[in-house]
Formats: structure tokens, sequence, C-alpha cells
């Protein structure tokens, strides 16, 4: 989920970049760059928690909070990077003339597979319990 995010990301944001409105790039405009700095940051964030799950299984430690952090956030992180995605390519972004359109259809997948998004949550909730109980 992470790669596929940055894949939309790495096309919407060269579009921001191309496209003129009103004289100016779209990425000029402070309310995009907002909106594209936060993306950005939230896609690292999980590739950051994606690779820490990573090494602390490489590691032989507990891992099983952290990954269930990890995949929930990316399956939300790509739901978001790609929604947001589509609307700055405006009406262009919802024909398939560009690729974001099947990034946004294909990101949905995170939140069922491996893990629904809410029984991921189910499993953080049960570990955090634990840790507060003791
Ligand atoms: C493209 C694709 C590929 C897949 N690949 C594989 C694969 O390779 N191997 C494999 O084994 N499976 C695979 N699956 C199956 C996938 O893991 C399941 O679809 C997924 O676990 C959800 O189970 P379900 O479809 O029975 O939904 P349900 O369990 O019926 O869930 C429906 C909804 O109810 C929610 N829900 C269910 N129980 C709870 C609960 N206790 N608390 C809160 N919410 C709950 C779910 O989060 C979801 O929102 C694949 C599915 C798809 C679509």
């Amino acid at each position: 989920m992470v790669g596929l995010a940055q894949g939309c990301f790495d096309h919407a944001i060269k579009y921001c970049f191309e496209r003129k409105q009103f004289g100016k790039r779209l990425y000029d405009f402070q309310g995009m760059q907002h909106q594209i700095a936060t993306v950005a940051t939230q896609i690292e964030s999980a590739r950051l928690m994606v690779y820490n799950a990573a090494r602390l299984k490489d590691l032989n430690q507990s891992f099983i909070l952290e990954a269930s952090m990890a995949k929930y956030w990316a399956a939300e992180v790509a739901t978001m990077a790609t929604s947001k995605s589509v609307e700055w390519l405006g009406g262009v972004g919802f024909t398939r003339d560009y690729p974001v359109e099947k990034y946004y259809r294909d990101c949905k997948i995170g939140t069922i597979y491996e893990g629904t998004s809410n029984i991921q949550l189910n499993t953080i909730a049960k570990y955090l319990e634990k840790q507060y109980s003791m």
C-alpha cells in the first residue's frame, strides 16, 4: 500500500507542476501545497511504520502491535493519497487518460485483505489493553 500511495503521488505531483490555472502552476497555490505536503508526510509515516515492524521481526522481537498499526495506517494513507491525487488532477483525474484513477480503485483492497482495518484496530486495542493493564 505504501508503494501504491507513492506511485500515485509521483504521478499527481508531476501533474501539479505542469497544469496551469489562473496563470500559475497548480503547485504554486498554497492551498495545494499544504495538501500535497500533508500527503507526502502521511506516506513517509506509513513507510517508516512498515520498516519498523519489519525491523522488529528481523530482530526476533515482538512485532504484532507494530505490524497491525503499520498495515492499518498504510491502507488509510493509500486511501487518502489516492483520493487526493484524483482531486488534484481535477476532471481528468476521474478518467482513464491518467493512471491515478486506477490507483484509487486498487487501494480499496488494502482495507480488506490480510486482515481488514477493523480487525487491525481490534488487534491494536487488545495490545493496548494488555499494555496499560499491567
Ligand atoms: C482481492 C482479494 C484477495 C484476497 N486474497 C486472499 C488470500 O490470498 N488468502 C486468503 O486467505 N484470503 C484472501 N482474501 C480474503 C480476505 O482476507 C477477506 O475478504 C477478509 O479477511 C475479510 O473477510 P470477509 O470477506 O469474510 O469479510 P467479513 O469477515 O464478512 O467482514 C465484513 C466487514 O465486517 C467487519 N468485521 C467482521 N468481523 C468483525 C469484528 N470482529 N469486529 C469488527 N468488524 C468486523 C470487517 O472488518 C468488514 O468491514 C482476499 C480477498 C480479496 C478481495
